[in-house]
């Protein structure tokens, strides 16, 4: 069939498609096509369906379990009790799951934000910093930026998300009595850095190319066990593209990690003077909670 294309899979890893038509009298017209991006997206997406049905899944079976006990079984009391508490934990891994794929939806589907919407980063810094309070629960010691007057211009409730998903990565993946810090760095180049730092278990650099990568987890137990859905760095990441800033990652094994958003010149305004710095100079995202942190 002169119509039909093949696609053959070339040494390097790329995908081509051949196809062979007859063209006019006699002649024959050979067309090629290099489809390895489109084979890469085919294949992302459905690896994508398989992850969100898996996760979704997993916690349905075990919902659906427990309503067959509570049917067969007339469980009394304590016991009662608590297959109700196991069967309000995996709805809401569920919603949470829910909601982490409809915050993905919308930022994939929504105008690049406003750059002339601004909001003020110390306000935004006030609310995830009493959120994540609140989840730390008096284990971690904490270190936070003193006011910056600094407001940054795009969707707050996106900079939200992204900064509460670093904090409360960090409170997840931190024991108790480890530090956590969050400190702001004006940069030469006008840009601000938000860096988010723990002491906790850190992570090996072979992970550290594929965190973003939804549902990429290192330890899925603890990520799960601490209710993570796996997509909390993707959306990080993308709310950075989108605003046309970056997300960097540092991380050391048994010393801790470091994240560090940065939000691009265009998109910042104000602010006491501070002295601006590179962002890779003497100071590492890692401990920057040494000269400037303020304690709570
Ligand atoms: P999750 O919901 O699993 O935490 P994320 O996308 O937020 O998903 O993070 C992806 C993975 O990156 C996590 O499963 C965890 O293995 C690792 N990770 C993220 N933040 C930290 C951190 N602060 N310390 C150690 N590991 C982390």
């Amino acid at each position: 069939n002169t119509q039909q294309a093949i696609t053959l899979l070339v040494h390097d890893g790329r995908s081509i498609s051949i196809m062979l038509r007859t063209y006019g009298e006699g002649a024959m017209l050979l067309l090629s096509q290099d489809v390895s991006e489109r084979e890469r997206n085919e294949a992302m997406r459905r690896d994508f369906v398989a992850n969100v049905s898996h996760e979704i899944r997993t916690p349905l079976a075990a919902l659906s379990g427990f309503v067959e006990s509570l049917t067969v079984l007339r469980l009394e009391g304590g016991e009662r009790e608590r297959v109700l508490e196991l069967m309000r934990q995996q709805s809401q891994r569920m919603q949470a799951l829910v909601d982490d794929l409809l915050t993905l939806a919308r930022l994939e589907g929504s105008p690049r934000p406003n750059p002339d919407h601004w909001f003020s980063l110390d306000d935004l810094i006030g609310r995830v910093m009493a959120e994540v309070a609140g989840l730390s629960a008096g284990r971690h010691q904490w270190h936070w930026p003193e006011p910056t007057g600094l407001e940054l211009s795009g969707v707050e409730s996106e900079a939200h998300s992204a900064l509460a998903n670093l904090l409360s990565n960090a409170v997840r993946y931190t024991p108790e009595r480890g530090q956590i810090a969050l400190g702001v760095q004006p940069l030469t180049d006008g840009s601000v850095a938000l860096h988010v730092s723990d002491t906790g278990a850190g992570i090996a650099a072979e992970h550290l190319p594929r965190l973003t990568e939804r549902f990429y987890r290192v330890d899925g137990s603890r990520s799960r066990a601490t209710g993570g859905t796996g997509l909390g760095l993707s959306i990080v990441k993308h709310v950075c593209q989108r605003h046309g800033g970056e997300l960097r990652i540092e991380s050391e094994p048994g010393v801790g990690s470091g994240f560090t958003l940065v939000w691009p010149a265009l998109r910042v305004r104000g602010g006491v003077e501070q002295g601006a710095s590179d962002l890779l100079g003497a100071e590492s995202a890692l401990l920057p909670w040494a000269p400037r942190g303020r304690e709570r």
